[in-house]
């Protein structure tokens, strides 16, 4: 037997990541989502993300993604999924709408804070994951 492998504290392999605890499949070494859906809070995180995407949609969005960029795409596509099924009809538009009011109201108090040039920062990076032409 060649014990090639390093690690002795972990114990990743036998257990499936979040994703695929779910959806009831093996998960493989090459697992695109077991970076980013643990084996114990991913099950929650990814049910949300497979009922407003679908996880085959999400696997081929991640693989359109060069890997640095996943994390924070992952952390996007959950975050607008939670908003989704919390608010069907405007999903994170609703709260970018809040946003952008409470925004304007601060940006008028403290200018100096440059609130508006961060806010427009993360429309950006929302409008790139959802290919929209805001900017
Ligand atoms: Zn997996």
């Amino acid at each position: 037997m060649a014990s090639s492998s390093s690690s002795s504290s972990s114990s990743g392999t036998a257990s499936p990541c979040g994703a695929c605890r779910f959806l009831r499949r093996k998960c493989t070494h090459d697992c695109i989502f077991a970076p980013y859906f643990g084996s114990e809070q991913g099950p929650a995180k990814f049910a949300a993300i497979h009922k407003v995407f679908g996880a085959s949609n999400v696997s081929k969005l991640l693989l359109q993604i060069p890997p640095h960029d996943r994390p924070e795409a992952v952390t996007t596509i959950a975050y607008e999924a939670q908003a989704r099924i919390q608010d069907p009809v405007y999903g994170c538009v609703a709260h970018i709408f809040t946003l952008q009011q409470q925004v304007s109201i601060h940006d008028d108090t403290y200018p100096t804070l440059g609130l508006s040039r961060i806010y427009s920062t993360w429309v950006r990076t929302m409008c790139r994951w959802h290919s929209c032409k805001l900017n």
